[in-house]
């Protein structure tokens, strides 16, 4: 058995474990529906069901819940299994769906009718949410629950061959108009939807329900522990119901726990389709999405989205996490592992006019400043440099550290230059300045005065273009999903900004898609999964320097200690 970090499942586990429940055997299984990609939240329980089969010397199946036939379709199969690979994580041979099941379902569906346990109702959907009652009001037995074994026998097998339209009859449980969880108040087992299964064709014209299914698969796959989110809490009664009448060989257990919810995002599949249906957003993976999908295409490692989702942890209470706290989870990971180069995003041409107009100095820079083996870049110096237009202010605010009229900076290893003059086209446009250079300053200290700023900067002559485009929230509200409100009021419109033009050193020629480099002062950066090439390098904003969380947690321990 592995290290185990403590959560209350690892206890009841544990707890389980040692009292040989289940054979002493961990088996867990995520079971997502194929009705659209995988968010950051699927990620937690990806990582829940995972690491805790890992941690117990168990296993973990991937299972497809797919009994909705219209919303679902196969690419969001592939593109489910390609996340959780990405994320880290392998299922082996264990690849289910519940669609595999239909069969032996229809048959425990028969068993559960000659057991007097189902029976086939008529009452239309709207009757029969009349008939349910509410939260205050016990609900009234449907005409058609005392109907005999034989009959419902017959009309089961007859909605199974095609003989009723949609919603004419369903199969359901018989346990208690009565009773004060709405669930149990004879749920409905199985429907009829003449509708094409993407995994079964035609053959099927009725459709399990999610609570007679779920329960069964995770039965007849041997799963131990059945995790899922607290909205499930009150469904546990009926999954133990179903699996009580049937006596299957197992039954597992179902545990919940709390959902990940984060603010400035929405998280559910219905709403993230929303977004790219109405063409909000460019697809699934557009890099503003808090889907697996958009957040590797925004420049996400698989390793910071599991290190978030072990720093959450697992509880039973529902609370919303701040984005700063994953942002701040990538730039851990990022800062580690990711080279550092210059890139101007918003070019301004200088001219060191006392640098000679043919001469080329190699500087040589380290790549990460804490991790040597990383190794060294080279960077020509030359008389016509790039810098950010934002590094230079005519009249700079109070404060204002980097390149002004008359005064001095010092370009990131390499000389002090000074602004002598600004150079300006006919509408009075800045098209470059002119400065000279300290050429005593190159690794060494200016003498008799100090230089607090550093600026990045390019050589005209090697600069590599590209598109640089730079996201932000996609919502500008922490909230966006309160109840009662309309998320589409709160979208940023400045969510998406692009730069072309922008000015890379040469030493990032050939970048490949994906990799991910640090912009000194800039930010995390990625070149597109889709859209980049060597020639024409495209590249996203992943997280900016600024860790808020970092430093809010940093003053948390100060104070504390
Ligand atoms: P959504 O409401 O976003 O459509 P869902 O629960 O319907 O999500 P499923 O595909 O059914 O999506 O989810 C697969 C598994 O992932 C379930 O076990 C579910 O409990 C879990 N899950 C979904 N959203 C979250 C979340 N925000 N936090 C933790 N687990 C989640
Ligand atoms: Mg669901």
């Amino acid at each position: 058995m592995s290290e185990t970090p403590s959560n209350f499942i690892h206890q009841i586990i544990r707890e389980d474990i040692k009292n040989n429940k289940h054979e002493g055997r961990v088996h867990t299984r995520f079971p997502p529906e194929p009705n659209g990609y995988l968010h950051i939240g699927h990620a937690k329980s990806i990582c829940l069901n995972f690491t805790t089969a890992q941690t117990f010397d168990g296993l973990c199946n991937l299972r497809f819940d797919d009994t909705n036939p219209e919303k679902e379709n196969a690419e969001y199969v592939e593109a489910i299994k390609e996340n959780i690979h990405w994320l880290g994580f392998d299922w082996e041979d264990r690849e289910f769906f519940a669609s595999l099941y239909f069969d032996r379902l229809y048959e425990l569906a028969e068993k559960l009718i000659e057991d007097g346990k189902a029976y086939v109702c008529s009452l239309s959907p709207e009757q029969a949410r009349e008939y349910r009652g509410t939260l205050t009001e016990p609900g009234k037995n449907s005409p058609d629950r005392e109907r005999p074994v034989a009959e419902n026998l017959e009309l089961f097998r007859r909605m199974k061959a095609g003989e009723f339209g949609d919603g004419e009859y369903s199969l359901r449980a018989k346990i208690d108009m009565d009773s004060p969880n709405m669930n149990m108040r004879d749920p409905v087992l199985y429907r009829i939807r003449h509708q094409t299964h993407h995994q079964t064709g035609d053959k099927w014209c009725i459709y399990p329900m999610y609570d007679y299914t779920h329960c069964i698969s995770d039965a007849l796959e041997g799963i131990t522990h059945s995790l899922c989110s607290l909205e499930f809490e009150d469904h546990r009664p009926l999954y133990d119901w179903v699996l009580d009448q049937l006596g299957l060989p197992s039954h597992p257990q179902q545990i919940e726990f709390a959902r990940l919810n984060i603010n400035y995002t929405v998280m559910s599949k219905r709403k993230l389709r929303q977004l790219v249906e109405e063409g909000l957003v460019s697809g699934w993976d557009d890099p503003r999405m808090p889907t697996l999908a958009g957040m590797r295409r925004r420049g996400y490692t698989p390793s910071a989205i599991r290190n978030f989702c072990d720093a959450i942890g697992v509880t039973r209470t529902n609370s919303v996490v701040d984005v700063a706290m994953l942002e701040h989870a990538l730039r851990e990971d990022l800062d580690q592992h990711s080279p550092r180069a210059m890139a101007v995003l918003r070019p301004l041409k200088i001219v060191i006019t006392d640098y000679p107009e043919d001469k080329i100095e190699s500087l040589r820079l380290p790549c990460h400043p804490k991790n040597p083996e990383m190794g060294e870049r080279e960077i020509p110096f030359r008389r016509e440099l790039y810098i950010d237009r934002n590094d230079f202010e005519e009249v700079p605010p109070p404060g204002f550290k980097r390149l002004i009229s008359g005064g001095e900076v010092r370009l990131r290893g390499a000389y002090v230059i000074k602004c002598e003059e600004v150079i300006r086209d006919s509408r009075g446009e800045i098209t470059e300045l002119h400065c000279t250079h300290d050429a005593a300053t190159i690794g060494a200290k200016p003498e008799g005065r100090k230089v607090k700023g550093v600026i990045h900067w390019v050589s005209v002559a090697d600069a590599i273009d590209a598109e640089v485009r730079l996201y932000d929230r996609l919502f500008n509200d922490e909230n966006p999903d309160r109840a009662g409100g309309d998320y589409h009021d709160f979208i940023n419109p400045e969510s998406l900004q692009v730069l072309k033009g922008c000015k890379l050193e040469p030493s990032l020629q050939n970048l490949e898609a994906e990799a991910r480099y640090q912009f000194e002062r800039e930010g995390y950066f990625v070149a597109d999964r889709h859209d980049h090439t060597a020639e024409k390098p495209v590249l996203n904003l992943t997280v900016t320097l600024r860790d808020t969380w970092g430093k809010s947690q940093q003053k948390v321990q100060q104070k504390a200690g």
